[in-house]
């Protein structure tokens, strides 16, 4: 298919203007197409979703239960439930709550993970469940014999990223969910990084859950998805509008998504992130990860080419998204990124990436800087990017 005009979809977002922004993976901007949605509701049919049927409630609720669909589109996801929810922290906190653990219970996660992939498994070591965190090889990829090794029947539940938010490694998922069905696992992806920036399919994955973030998709802040196979878990949260009945003792659930959204969600927000789910798609995912993956290694190889400074990332462009971090040889992260800012107009993250273990394993007790591209970055951000590091040195 015809590659996308990029110049022309950067225009459609109204924050970015002569911004080099760079911390992509914190958090991206939307484009018009999603404020739009969003304002529409708030100025022209705001109202309560499934609830009573007058014109306003049902226009909202449409709109509100499609955009679960859109969401679904993206990720092949129609199939199983679409949930609507505050962020991936919650989604991966929802299925953590919503199983129902046994001492013994074993939980195979990674290194690579970011703490909201990490604290609510560590949080249920207090059930006596046990974590397994399977480590890296030295090319920064996941360490698959380790994997294969920490795998048999005591594993309850897989947790893997499908994208380091640090060092942007892939990882091979499909193949994690071949261990899942060999040892009766449940199969849970943190796709906070992946779904932004690769095709995701969650049937061709084999996952059981899948959990990722609006806000850093062009989406609002405040939204997220928690999709799953089958609707197994527990509600964590109870109230409106997740019950079919309730008598004078007890309550019978709703089906559906419906389930997993009790009380009145954020309605603007799930309509924005339908919305930014079909920018995304419309654009073609496939077009997407081809394009950052060109400026993520242009990014790789400029700044690998300056003296003292270290980029931890895979060096197959196959196996990495576009997050690069990097140290500088006696230069502290956050004043790295200060001098960014203040000398080049250039906005990146800085620090631990709440990923502590990840940074201790990768020997940056600091931290690391960390530039992330999306789709709306160009190559002469990256060259400044790189000017800024060289100026910063010398
Ligand atoms: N997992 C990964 C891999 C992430 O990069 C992030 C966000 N940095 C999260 C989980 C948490 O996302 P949120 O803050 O939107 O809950």
């Amino acid at each position: 298919s015809a590659v996308p005009d990029w110049e022309s979809l950067r225009n459609q977002f109204p924050m970015i203007g002569d911004l080099i922004y760079l911390d992509n993976a914190a958090t991206s901007f939307s484009p018009e197409s999603v404020l739009v949605a969003m304002d529409q509701f708030e100025r022209s049919y705001r109202a309560n979703v499934g609830r009573g049927v007058h014109r306003l409630t049902r226009i909202a609720s449409q709109k509100y239960w499609h955009a679960h669909e859109k969401a679904a589109s993206l990720i092949n996801g129609a199939e199983g439930t679409t949930v609507f929810v505050k962020n991936t922290t919650e989604a991966v906190t929802m299925i953590a709550r919503g199983l129902e653990w046994q001492p013994g219970d074993v939980i195979v996660t990674t290194i690579l993970e970011h703490h909201s992939n990490l604290l609510p498994w560590r949080a249920l070591e207090k059930s006596g469940v046990t974590l397994r965190i399977v480590g890296l090889r030295p090319d920064l990829t996941l360490d698959m014999d380790a994997f294969a090794a920490a795998m048999d029947d005591s594993v309850r539940l897989v947790a893997v990223t499908q994208a380091s938010n640090v060092t942007g490694t892939i990882v091979p998922v499909a193949e994690i969910a071949g261990f899942c069905r060999r040892h009766g696992a449940l199969l849970s992806v943190d796709a906070a990084q992946s779904v932004p920036h690769m095709p995701v399919n969650v049937r061709a994955l084999g996952a059981d859950f899948l959990s990722f973030s609006g806000h850093k998709m062009c989406g609002p802040t405040g939204t997220g998805v928690l999709w799953m196979k089958k609707p197994i878990l527990e509600p964590l949260f109870l109230g409106g509008g997740m019950v079919e009945h309730v008598t004078d003792d007890g309550f019978t659930p709703a089906e559906g998504f419906h389930r997993y959204e009790a009380g009145t969600p954020n309605i603007a927000g799930g309509i924005g992130l339908g919305e930014a789910a079909a920018f995304l798609k419309e654009i073609g995912m496939e077009q997407i990860e081809a394009r950052e993956r060109e400026l993520g290694s242009r990014l790789i190889e400029k700044l690998s080419a300056i003296s003292g400074v270290q980029v931890y990332a895979p060096a197959d462009p196959n196996q990495r998204i576009g997050v690069v971090s990097f140290t500088i040889d006696g230069i502290p992260p956050h004043e790295a990124a200060a001098y960014l800012d203040d000398e080049g107009g250039i906005m990146v993250r800085s620090g631990m990436h709440c990923a502590e273990p990840l940074m201790r394993q990768l020997g940056c007790p600091d931290g690391t800087i960390r530039a992330s591209l999306a789709f709306y970055n160009t190559a002469s951000e990256i060259d400044t990017l790189a000017a800024t590091v060289r100026e910063m040195i010398s």
